[in-house]
């Protein structure tokens, strides 16, 4: 069976990546800040058996990516899946799944960056932000200034750097070419600091052209117009910085 190109971008929406030998796939397994419990990765373990080729392996974003996948069996995977309450995706023009360091077990972190990214995927991956953005965008989280996750890589990075106050980094980028995120002034409560992310993400939705990065939204119209628009501080505290 030959996919169109829509279809195939369709499936990559869901978390399926097609393989350039138009058979097989990549399903994309969202595990929240990296922890699976033993039911979760039996049933992983079980579906790369039953479907794939018996293995699995984990992306940079600490999710799981079962490949090997026939496109008959795409539903029956998600379905089974579902029935321990994994879920498929993570991929398309949206807010991402939140991509955290290992700071809810590293004795560094200055929060527990599983509850952040929790708060994070309620908010933002699974709330209003689901779609609607001008390209895809990355929130990334990590515990102390180590930066483990390479907070400064993302649309947007949270890095601890004091009991529950962390920096901000905006405009953060990578792949092809990468851009690093430059720090709002001050740091903030994770509370200020969510609503910061969400005053980013309206801004991005609103000022965005269809297809720019944030990083590209940013350079066009400058760092400080947006970090002061996102921190309600003068202009003049970003150029002196
Ligand atoms: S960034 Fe800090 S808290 Fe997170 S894993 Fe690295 S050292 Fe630990």
């Amino acid at each position: 069976m030959e996919l169109t190109d829509a279809e195939k971008k369709s499936l990559k929406g869901q978390g399926y990546i097609a393989y350039k030998d138009g058979v097989h796939f990549s399903c994309r397994v969202l595990i929240s800040a990296g922890k699976m419990n033993a039911r979760e990765a039996r049933k992983i373990t079980d579906v790369c058996e039953k479907y794939g080729k018996g293995s699995f392996t984990l992306t940079q974003r600490l999710n799981v990516e079962i490949p090997w996948i026939q496109y008959q069996d795409l539903d029956n995977v998600k379905r089974e899946l579902m029935e321990v309450g994994l879920a498929i995706g993570g991929t398309g023009m949206r807010a991402r799944p939140a991509h955290t360091c290992k700071g809810s077990v590293c004795q560094m972190s200055f929060f527990n960056t599983e509850d952040a990214a929790q708060v994070i995927d309620e908010r933002f991956y699974k709330g209003q932000y689901h779609e609607l953005l001008p390209n895809k965008f990355r929130i990334i989280v990590s515990g102390c200034s180590n930066g483990c996750s390479k907070p400064h890589l993302g649309c947007i990075g949270l890095q601890g750097r004091k009991p529950d106050q962390v920096a901000i980094s905006i405009g953060g980028k990578f792949g092809k070419d990468h851009v690093i995120g430059r720090e709002l002034p001050g740091l903030y409560s994770m509370s200020e600091a969510l609503d910061i992310v969400e005053k980013a993400m309206t801004y991005y939705r609103e000022n965005g052209i269809t297809g720019e990065r944030f990083a590209k939204t940013i350079e066009r119209i400058g760092f400080e117009t947006v970090g002061s628009f996102l921190t309600g501080r003068a202009l003049s505290e970003f150029n002196n910085m």
